[in-house]
């Protein structure tokens, strides 16, 4: 066991098993040794990549995405636009950028980022430090007043946000947690079934069916809805997941770009669960919001005009071309991101339909 499994261990052996939810928080967060406080988890070096490191093109994309519906709805007054997790802050700058083809936008933005992570900060401040507009952090979604109308990017944020997992067992459903056995920490079934109530839509469960939940994913997209339709403004939620129901276990963990167990190096590899996009749906609608998607990354992207852009910045730095043709591809190409990545929207309940949908 690493020093973080032992901490988790004997905190196991005061005060009992651990539901995956909190295992994932600790695994994640832990202060001295979570994945996100401590180490630098994104880009070539990391444990994974992510769109804005890829292509340029991604963030400006979103950013004029947060002006067209800023437009469609009249230009209201103090927009603040919120990123959930800004990695490197590349999708940010890249954003600003863009934007400065929209000023009336720009110049009116207040830009807000949610980050857990001391040293992604530290990279993020870097990386906004000649931004035109005031940025400021919080490092949580529930720290920021909502007085204003509210545009929010969220590119492999929910994915990150700790899932609870529950087996159909003869007794019922039994949440499934993390106990030490034999020196390892290992996977258990609670004793005591708990009651859920279970959509009708996901099917009769089999025996040994999974249930996989996000009550944090899904209570901040039922908040962000709330705002944006008492507010105003528009959400774009981007992540790999799923839009079926139905039940089934996405819990991963990935180390240096591979799979590894999920148990076995707590804080040395990035864990996250697949996206159910059905549930966050749904949950944007109970919070008021109209939604649009969720579709596929790819199609999005190119409904935006990925290509043309693409076309365009080759043109102006050829040498540079291959390498934007490549990014474009990885993004779009249902054989790579395009497909398992899905975009979710959230407008007010009569806005037009935004851009890309
Ligand atoms: N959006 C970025 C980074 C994705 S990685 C990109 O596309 O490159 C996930 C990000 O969410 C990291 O910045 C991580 O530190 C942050 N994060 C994860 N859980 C969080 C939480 N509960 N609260 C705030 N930030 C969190």
């Amino acid at each position: 066991m690493n020093p973080l499994a032992r901490r988790i261990a004997r905190t196991i052996g005061m005060s009992g098993p651990l539901p995956v939810s909190a295992f994932m928080t600790l695994a994640l967060h832990d202060p001295q040794s979570g994945f996100y406080a401590s180490r630098e988890p994104i880009g070539a070096e990391g444990a994974f990549i992510t769109a804005p490191e890829i292509s340029q093109i991604f963030g400006e994309l979103l950013g004029l995405w947060c002006a067209q519906v800023w437009q469609d709805q009249g230009c209201p007054e103090n927009p603040r636009l919120v990123e959930l997790g800004p990695g490197r802050g590349t999708l940010m700058r890249d954003a600003l950028r863009a934007l400065r083809s929209a000023p009336a936008f720009l110049n009116s933005l207040e830009v807000v980022l949610v980050e857990a992570s001391k040293p992604l900060e530290a990279i993020q401040r870097a990386s906004l430090h000649d931004a035109d507009v005031p940025v400021h952090w919080a490092r949580q979604w529930g720290e920021i007043a909502q007085n204003r109308p509210l545009f929010l990017l969220a590119n492999e944020f929910l994915d990150a946000l700790p899932v609870r997992q529950f087996v159909m067992t003869e007794r019922g459903w039994c949440e499934r947690v993390v106990v030490e056995s034999r020196g390892e920490l290992a996977f258990a079934l609670a004793p005591l079934p708990v009651p859920l109530a279970i959509s009708a839509d996901r099917g009769a469960p089999d025996p040994g069916a999974v249930l996989e939940i996000s009550p944090a994913g899904e209570t901040l997209v039922e908040d962000v809805s709330r705002v944006i339709a008492a507010q105003g403004g528009g959400a774009l939620l981007v992540d790999y997941g799923h839009t079926g129901r139905g039940f089934g276990e996405t819990l991963q963990a990935v180390a240096r770009h591979l799979p590894v167990d999920v148990l076995a190096r707590p804080g040395e590899a990035d864990i996250s669960a697949h996206v159910d996009f059905a549930a966050m749906a749904e949950s944007a609608r109970r919070g008021g919001g109209q939604t649009a998607g969720p579709v596929a990354q790819g199609d999005f992207l190119r409904a935006l005009g990925i290509d043309i852009r693409a076309e365009r910045l080759g043109a102006a730095d050829p040498v540079r071309a291959p390498d934007i043709r490549s990014g474009i591809a990885r993004l779009t190409n249902p054989n790579e991101m395009g497909a398992l990545f899905k975009v979710l929207a959230v407008v007010p309940p009569h806005a037009l339909q935004p851009p890309g949908f």
